[in-house]
């Protein structure tokens, strides 16, 4: 079994790179309306996968969050 050839992710706040395994994934959301008043109304709204390293989820609070889903799914 080796584990030599795992793919790399960029945490996207300090932009290390981090083994998948290793890499916490956040997901945000987010949208955009428009607060200029132009005549297109534009509404994005979407969700995006966020990469972060294990400090910086410590630091962001993700980690905690993530416990929280954890502990929802698991079964006591
Ligand atoms: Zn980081």
């Amino acid at each position: 079994m080796s584990r030599g050839s795992e793919p790399l992710e960029v945490c996207s706040k300090c932009g290390r790179r981090i083994p998948r395994s290793k890499a916490i994934q956040d997901q945000k959301s987010y949208s955009l309306g428009t607060e200029l008043g132009t005549s297109e109304d534009v509404d994005l709204r979407g969700r995006r996968t966020v990469m972060y390293c294990i400090s910086c989820a410590k630091h962001g609070r993700v980690l905690e969050k993530l416990k929280k889903k954890n502990e929802r799914k698991r079964r006591y």
